[in-house]
């Protein structure tokens, strides 16, 4: 079959659109034809390479991906070909204590598929294979593009608002790049709970895309000084939340825009890890500082009934086929993305 596969780190032209081995399937597994996958922002730190994180190579990112099933392991029961299905993309050992309570994410073995699974296995190719428990159907009404490029912002952003930072009706929350694939949900997910999203990017053209999606307020961060922004907004109050994962360069101003007794939330450090904080702020003003990675197959199953009556929309700005993945990155990398991007194998 055809893959995006690497196998040393560096830039984009260390991706190769190659033949490789089909999957074979264990038991539990089940086989997918690929009708579209998705790009992430974890296929750009796997390719880089990341400190502290050993990724397999050879390597085949994805951590999203829809299709068809084409084949199940003998203990596949539920499960047949034909079923039209995405991925949920944590893996886990389905056995411990945090299992067993649907907290995926607290599990020892918990893994991000296409990320931190391989030697090659992930999305990016014409056929993947996946656990048995990672095969969520595919709700009716989306496009495979759509589909396929959805789960892994979905479940994060749902995670990150519904279940840590617990959001509420009437709730201000300021969401940093609004216009990308985590803040496209965060900002739909908050009209959902009736909490009013104040949207910051970079251009005039992204705060228009973020404003038809239901944000409240628009930020340009290129023009504009957000924490004085957020004064202005609420009256010198504060935001309820703060939606982060640009890390470094936004932090300062986060903390800043955050009301007393605020919350903030963070899954990523786009720009940096060094987030230095004045603790006086912290203490004084009451601050509830949030860590948040990925999402149970619960926060990805709520999500999608949202999705599925049309509350929260899958947002996909260009579709590649599969061998452009190294164009599909460098828009990523230059923030030159509204939503998502999707990768379509070859019929
Ligand atoms: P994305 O689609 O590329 O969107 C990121 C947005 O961040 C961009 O649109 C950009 O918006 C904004 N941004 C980038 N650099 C910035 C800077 N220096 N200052 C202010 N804004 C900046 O990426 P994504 O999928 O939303 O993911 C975002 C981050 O979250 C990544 O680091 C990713 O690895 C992480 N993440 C973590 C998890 C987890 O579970 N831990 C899950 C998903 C994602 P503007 O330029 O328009 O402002």
């Amino acid at each position: 079959m055809k893959a995006v596969v690497f196998e040393e780190h560096g830039g984009v032209d260390v991706l190769q659109y190659k033949d490789v081995a089909e999957p074979s399937l264990g038991p539990n597994d089940v086989l997918i034809k690929v009708k579209a996958s998705g790009c992430n922002y974890n296929d750009i730190w796997a390719r880089r390479g990341l400190p502290g994180m050993r990724v397999l190579l050879p390597h085949i990112s994805g951590s999203d991906a829809a299709g068809e099933v084409v084949g199940v392991g003998s203990e596949v029961a539920d499960i047949k070909a034909g079923d039209e299905v995405l991925v949920y993309p944590g893996l886990s050992c389905r056995t411990c204590q945090f299992c067993a309570n649907g907290q995926d994410t607290f599990c020892r073995q918990y893994k991000i598929w296409g990320f931190q699974t391989g030697p090659l296995d992930g999305g990016q190719a014409e056929f993947a294979k996946v656990p048995a428990f990672n095969i969520v159907p595919k709700p009716q009404g989306l496009a495979w593009e759509e589909a396929g490029s959805l789960a892994l912002v979905l479940l994060t952003a749902w995670r990150m608002l519904v279940g840590r930072a617990r959001i509420q009706a009437g709730d201000l929350v300021l969401i940093w790049g609004a216009a990308g694939g985590l803040g496209t949900m965060a900002i739909q997910i908050c009209r959902v709970f009736g909490a009013r999203p104040i949207a910051v990017a970079s251009s005039a053209e992204k705060l228009e895309f973020c404003s038809k999606l239901g944000a409240e307020h628009l930020i340009n961060r290129k023009k504009q000084d957000v924490s004085e922004e957020i004064r202005k907004i609420t009256d010198r109050r504060g935001v309820d939340v703060v939606f982060e994962h640009v890390g470094n360069a936004t932090w300062a101003q986060s903390v800043a825009s955050l009301k007393w007794g605020g919350t903030l939330v963070t899954c990523g450090a786009t720009s940096g890890f060094e987030a230095p904080t004045d603790l006086r702020f912290l203490w004084n003003k009451q601050m509830n500082f949030l860590g948040s990675h990925m999402g149970n197959k619960t926060d990805l199953l709520e999500g999608l009934r949202w999705m599925e009556s049309g509350h929260i929309k899958p947002v996909v700005s260009h579709a590649f086929p599969l061998r452009e993945t190294g164009t599909a990155q460098t828009l990523m990398e230059n923030n030159e993305v509204m939503g998502k991007i999707a990768l379509v194998p070859e019929a």
